[in-house]
């Protein structure tokens, strides 16, 4: 079986997912986190639509609390006991695993809505100046809701029209689109640290790898040794002198 065959093999027996070109991509930059074990629970779709289905998913997750670097973080359980024996084992190593900000660990939707538009809104400004889109064409795409903005986002990204800060590459490279980050799924926690080979070490020895290329701070639960994951249908990268597991 080849490996990608692996991946969709492993993916949640409940999962739906759309047969459309934005799912696809998504699934490939950010999948990593479907194939999750250690008693983590995957998300069962691509892309949440709403506030209202992200609360509906995070109610039933067995939570997990800590007070890490001074924030309230809440992951899954699982995920909060490899990070917390992560950071024990860092300790003893007089190193320190702590997060980057208040919002490392669980996001709700309508936190990540702003910072889709923040990159949205002046990208439409840009290429209606451009004369690439009229501006009733961007009205248009404006006055959608977030979920309905992402697949057209994506597709006219494959005719060059870009929606990432510096406008010269997919948006998906500087902001996880509405309803797909994993932080949704209390699988995720962005390191301070995460420049210390020693911590990434430590890290992926409890269960946290990094899946996400153009995130480096950015850490996914997957709970197996890495000697597991490509049984999983994940395939190891090297960027930089880092290791990063992605769907194959
Ligand atoms: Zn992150």
């Amino acid at each position: 079986m080849d490996g990608s065959n692996l991946f969709f093999k492993n993916l949640p027996e409940n999962m739906t997912i759309g047969n459309s070109y934005a799912e696809d991509l998504l699934l490939r930059e950010y999948g990593a986190v479907f194939v999750a074990r250690g008693g983590a629970v995957p998300p069962d779709r691509v892309v949440f639509t709403d506030e209202e289905e992200v609360a509906r998913f995070q109610q039933q997750l067995d939570v997990g609390q800590e007070m890490i670097g001074g924030f309230l973080m809440e992951l899954q359980a699982p995920a909060m006991a490899g990070l917390r024996d992560a950071i024990a084992e860092a300790k003893s190593r007089e190193l320190s695993i702590s997060p980057r900000d208040k919002d490392s660990a669980k996001r709700t939707y309508n936190e990540t809505i702003d910072l889709w538009a923040s990159r949205v809104d002046p990208a439409l400004k840009h290429w209606v100046e451009r004369g690439r889109m009229t501006q009733a064409e961007a009205d248009i795409l404006r006055s959608l809701s977030p979920y309905e903005q992402v697949p057209e986002v994506l597709e006219l990204e494959q005719e060059g029209i870009w929606f990432a800060k510096d406008l010269s590459k997919s948006i998906i490279y500087s902001v996880a689109p509405p309803g797909t980050s994993q932080h949704l799924a209390m699988l995720a926690f962005d390191v301070k640290e995460h420049d210390d080979a020693n911590v990434r070490e430590i890290l992926a020895k409890h269960g946290w790898y990094q899946t996400v290329v153009s995130d480096l701070p950015h850490f996914t639960y997957l709970g197996v040794p890495d000697s597991e994951l490509s049984k999983l249908g994940l395939k190891r990268t090297s960027d930089n002198g880092r290791t990063f597991w992605i769907p194959e």
